[in-house]
């Protein structure tokens, strides 16, 4: 049996979660144990470690216990936490948006390095959202880029702080979602320079070829592999967010069909595909004759996770 509440330490409900968790098959039983114990004391997990001996009281040992009954469900830790760390950015989480993937940061990565095609240019970004338009570094590209389907706003958030003269359309279908990247953006410093719109893909926006940069992770699971995702996934994150139909295409193949439209000639889409679609997901993009370069990027597990293309000069 458990020890009695006054002689939990620090260390000893560490190692007693751990083993809980194991037992109830969490995935990752010691880093949640940790997370979820610094976020109910209020300490880094460093802390964790400087002060192991240290008792909890009866209110810290509530607090802990009512998360980790609820990850021994299959709960995120993030949406425990309400956090989650991005290209070292911390985002808010809640099980209103999918939560921000290392994965995904290969396609901010890959949104980077295109967006150095792009130079200092007053004629296509009046940047009228940026309250300085004045951009005083010659080598940093100015922009309007356009995200579809943000959920918590990690790509064009991140894309903003790195683009510091770039202004960003967002868009998403869920309100609640929009609301979580909003907020995120505020607190982030970048909210007066995305513009969140609510909109079905490209529905809501004139095909009017602003956009230098155009990225999406949209839902891409397909029928097959949704019954084999882990409960953490397919019980708590938005299905909004992850089902891609019935070969997990059928929102990119939408988008594929019109994004062109709406890039600037030489601006990029850059698309996130689960594994194996990234030849398929190629090929819709050759097929629409409107790129001159597709090319497709490899994440850290060396999994194709990014298809990226550039419209050509030619197609009006
Ligand atoms: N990478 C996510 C997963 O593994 C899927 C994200 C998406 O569908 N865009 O569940």
């Amino acid at each position: 049996m458990a020890p009695a509440p006054e002689s939990w330490t620090i260390l000893k409900i560490l190692r007693w979660t751990t083993d809980y968790f194991t037992t109830k098959g969490v995935s990752e039983p010691r880093t949640s144990a940790e997370v979820l114990l610094a976020h109910s004391l209020g300490l880094t997990r460093l802390d964790l470690y400087l002060r192991y001996d240290q008792p909890l009281n009866q209110e810290e040992l509530a607090r802990f216990k009512a998360l980790v009954l609820r990850r021994a469900q299959g709960e995120p830790v993030a949406y425990l936490t309400g956090h989650r760390e991005f290209w070292s950015l911390d985002f808010h989480v809640t099980s209103a948006v999918l939560i921000p993937r290392p994965e995904t940061e290969t396609l901010v990565a890959a949104a980077l390095e295109a967006a150095k095609d792009f130079k200092p240019d007053k004629k296509i970004t009046p940047l009228e959202a940026h309250p300085g338009t004045q951009n005083p570094e010659p080598e940093t590209p100015t922009f309007w880029g356009l995200e579809i389907g943000v959920g918590s706003g990690a790509i064009v958030i991140t894309l903003a702080r790195e683009l510091p003269y770039t202004a960003w359309v967002a868009v998403d279908l869920s309100a609640a979602a929009l609301a979580v990247a909003q907020d995120n953006a505020s607190r982030l410093g970048v909210a007066d320079r995305i513009r969140f719109l609510r909109g079905d893909l490209l529905a809501g926006l004139r095909p009017e070829s602003r956009f230098a940069l155009l990225a999406a992770n949209l839902p891409y699971v397909p029928r097959a592999e949704w019954e084999r995702l882990p409960r953490d996934i397919k019980d708590f994150e938005p299905r909004q967010a992850l089902w891609g139909g019935e070969d997990g295409l059928s929102l990119i193949r939408v988008l594929v069909r019109q994004a062109h439209e709406y890039l600037m000639k030489g601006g990029w889409v850059l698309l996130e595909v689960g594994d194996g679609q990234a030849p398929q997901v190629a090929t819709l993009l050759q097929q629409t004759e409107a790129y001159d370069r597709v090319e497709t990027i490899k994440d850290f597990n060396g999994i194709e996770r990014v298809v990226r293309a550039r419209r050509s000069d030619g197609a009006g």
